[in-house]
């Protein structure tokens, strides 16, 4: 356990109440898949992923095989989808560990096939989800491509279509007009796999602002349509918070996101501690390039953190942490490593207090969505910036 007094504290329990949650606003409809990509948004995979498991996830949602080597080593049962795509080299992974892939190239096909038969698996033993592009451009097959796909999923190949996948990239659009338009294409890709003759069990379609907006019904009634199971996939959700809808809804929120609002927990805390104070006088400056400079008489306190740990370093001069129960601004430049808080009007503090640098203290909160607008990002980026030397402790 580092010493150095910068941490990271995860209520597990509150991510299990989030998936629960959330189970219930994708129920009756269909089955949710807990995306931990990117160390669980940097919350810490090796709590998160059994959490998700014990409030009842069957599926975890990975970025890369290397992700779902880790997954697997931490949950033996739970199916786990790698988002990222594969590539060569990787099918021997994917194989040994029970992964399911998300596949749009041949050459994907190419790779886990020949592993598979490697492998010695028999035909149709190994599923895989195929991504289909319905309009965000990164990754899938379109339409066109769709028809030339199908074929490699025969008799003899031991690829399983499991699934088919789709990104909706704008479902915090509360107008749904462009999700509106990727289900059609959806339902249209849909329809030329069975016309081809294929099956799939899983829809495998949506995010948390799908889910919140109230899409869960849509995207079950779509699977429902072709004897298909929906599968949803919230990421920020399970980590507390609800998207902001940009543009907002006209009028009432749907029931989903109202609940959202209630019933969703923070499950991280961000913590240091004061190293020390000192006192400036007028004309003093802080930090690198003395970008701030006193005008009359001040107290200063030195944290334990600075952009290496994912303090952002727009933050220097604008944004403010919890400190006593208070509100103290950063002053000066963030460091690499250290950053300087205001203390002035906040009377008793000493080395060792506690700060808060996202969370809550004395009835004061500071979010992630409140370091995201400081610093011009979206709540998914100040987590997934947490840096690897913050320690992530169980609480
Ligand atoms: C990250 C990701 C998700 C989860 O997104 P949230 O907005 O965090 O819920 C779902 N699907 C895919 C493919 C992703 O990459």
């Amino acid at each position: 356990m580092p010493t150095r007094p910068c941490w990271v504290e995860i209520r597990t329990r509150a991510f299990e109440d989030n998936y629960r949650f959330l189970s219930t606003i994708a129920a009756p409809h269909g089955e949710l898949l807990a995306v931990v990509k990117a160390d669980a948004y940097g919350h810490g995979l090796a709590l998160c992923a059994p959490a998700a498991v014990r409030a009842g996830a069957g599926w975890l949602g990975v970025t890369s095989v290397e992700e779902g080597v880790a997954a697997r080593a931490l949950c033996s049962d739970a199916r786990v989808l790698i988002m990222g795509g594969v590539f060569p080299g990787q099918g021997a992974d994917l194989v040994r560990h029970r992964l399911t892939p998300s596949v749009w190239e041949p050459f994907q096909l190419d790779e886990i096939e020949e592993a598979a038969r490697a492998a010695g698996l028999a035909p149709g033993a190994f599923p895989v989800h195929l991504e289909l592009d319905t309009g965000m451009s990164r990754q899938g097959v379109d339409a066109a491509a769709l028809a030339a796909i199908l074929p490699r999923f025969n008799a003899a190949s031991p690829l399983k279509l499991e699934g088919l996948m789709t990104h909706l990239f704008a479902a915090d659009e509360a107008d749904g007009r462009v999700t509106h338009e990727q289900l059609a294409l959806l339902e249209q890709a849909v329809d030329q796999m069975q016309a081809a003759g294929h099956r799939a069990e899983w829809l495998n379609a949506g995010a948390t602002a799908a889910l919140l907006a109230g899409e869960a019904g849509t995207i079950a009634a779509l699977a429902a349509r072709h004897g298909m199971k929906p599968l949803i996939r919230p990421g920020l959700a399970l980590y507390g918070l609800a998207p902001v809808f940009d543009p907002p809804f006209e009028g009432e929120e749907p029931a989903a996101l109202q609940a959202a609002h209630k019933q969703l927990e923070p499950v991280l805390s961000w913590k240091t501690r004061v190293m020390s104070l000192r006192s400036i006088g007028p004309g003093d400056v802080v930090g690198y390039n003395g970008t701030f400079v006193a005008t009359e008489p001040m107290r200063l306190a030195l944290l334990a953190v600075g952009y290496a740990d994912g303090l952002d370093r727009k933050l220097g001069n604008r944004f403010s942490v919890l400190v006593r129960s208070e509100r103290a601004p950063l002053v000066g430049r963030v460091s690499m490593d250290q950053a300087v808080i205001d203390v002035t009007g906040i009377p008793g503090v000493s080395p060792g207090d506690e700060v808060v640098l996202l969370g809550s203290q004395g009835g004061q909160t500071v979010s992630a969505q409140d370091h995201a607008d400081a610093a011009g990002t979206i709540s998914w980026e100040v987590f997934t910036r947490i840096g690897p030397r913050v320690a992530r402790i169980e609480v």
